[in-house]
């Protein structure tokens, strides 16, 4: 019997992502052994013109790590959804934006004067940027368009299904295989991951008290924080009480709070702003002042509440 066609692929990434999934070990090999790898530009020599030549709905399953950031990443993830029955958006960037969505505070002509004019190790005398066509040696050299927006991937394809994390841990990888493998996916649409808030499961749960109220907010370089205590009873903010679970707590192990890479829980749109409200029902203040003076010891709210998750926030980009 034929084995199912899988793509692995890339579009604006670290490369993380493609490293959770050699980080899944020797079920790698059995992974490989059950499926026909098709296309993993990371790891395989294979061609994007032989995925051109597929049928439609060839490929079972395609795992696509990434943003959309230019016009390469667009074609790319357009004709992986074409010749797909199947497309997980794998990693924080593909499923919320992921950290380079931040460049969302900025523009283009901003991000490329910096690049090639403004950074002080750059030496570039001619002020050459990059352009999408140009002639050398009477050929024409073509480039991908730089967008002025990084897109999560369901701005620009259908998505079947999100495993989220920055990249995404083992266990999980192995669970959205298997669930594929196995035909045992959840309705279209879901997110492989559980639906409880972080805080549910979180070791330091426990050692909340009854009321938090927070007087001071501190950023976590400032303090020592208790190995054992919810960060946000020290006044270290922490985004577990809006971020989805399924991460296995492993920056909470290591004495780093919560950055939200999980993205919002289950029914939340904006994590955001599910965080702020949760902030604000916790503030030991007792004047507009007070809050104020609180809220202010936030060094870069939007670099904080959204640092996985900025281009699908209530926000998406900075205007004007
Ligand atoms: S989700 Fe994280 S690990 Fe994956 S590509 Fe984006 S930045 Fe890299
Ligand atoms: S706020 Fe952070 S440390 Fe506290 S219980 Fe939630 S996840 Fe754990």
């Amino acid at each position: 019997m034929a084995k199912p066609k899988v793509a692995i692929c890339w579009l604006g990434a670290c490369g993380g992502c493609d490293e959770a999934v050699v980080d899944i070990n020797e079920v790698l090999l059995r992974v490989a052994d059950a499926v026909d790898l098709i296309l993993w530009p990371v790891a395989l020599d294979f061609k994007y013109d032989s995925v051109k030549d597929m049928k439609d709905g060839e490929i079972v399953l395609s795992v696509v790590n990434g943003n959309v950031r230019n016009s390469e990443q667009e074609e790319i993830a357009k004709l992986l959804r074409e010749k797909s029955q199947l497309v997980l958006g794998f990693g924080a960037c593909a499923c919320l934006g992921g950290t380079p969505g931040l460049a969302n505070l900025t523009t283009k002509e901003d991000i490329f004067n910096w690049v090639y004019r403004d950074a002080p190790t750059v030496v570039n005398p001619k002020g050459n940027y990059p352009q999408t066509s140009s002639r050398v040696n009477g050929k024409e050299l073509t480039l991908p368009e730089f967008y002025d927006h990084v897109y999560a991937l369901n701005d620009i394809i259908d998505v079947d299904y999100y495993l989220p994390g920055c990249p995404p841990p083992p266990y999980s990888v192995m669970y959205a295989v298997s669930a594929v493998l196995e035909n045992k996916l959840p309705p279209k649409g879901s997110t492989l991951a559980p639906h409880r808030a972080l805080c549910d499961t979180c070791k330091r749960n426990k050692s909340k008290p009854d009321r938090l109220a927070i007087k001071e907010i501190k950023r976590i370089h400032e303090v020592e924080a208790a190995p054992d205590t919810c960060f946000l009873a020290q006044g270290i903010i922490c985004l577990g009480p809006a971020t989805r679970d399924g991460c296995g707590e492993s920056c909470i192990d290591i004495n780093i709070p919560c950055r939200g890479c999980f993205g919002p829980v289950e029914g939340v749109a904006d994590s955001g702003a599910k965080f702020v409200s949760a902030l604000a029902s916790i503030l030991d203040a007792q004047s507009e002042e007070d809050i104020a003076r609180i809220v202010d010891q936030i060094i870069d709210p939007v670099g904080y509440l959204y640092r996985f998750s900025l281009p699908v926030s209530i926000l998406r980009k900075r205007r004007g």
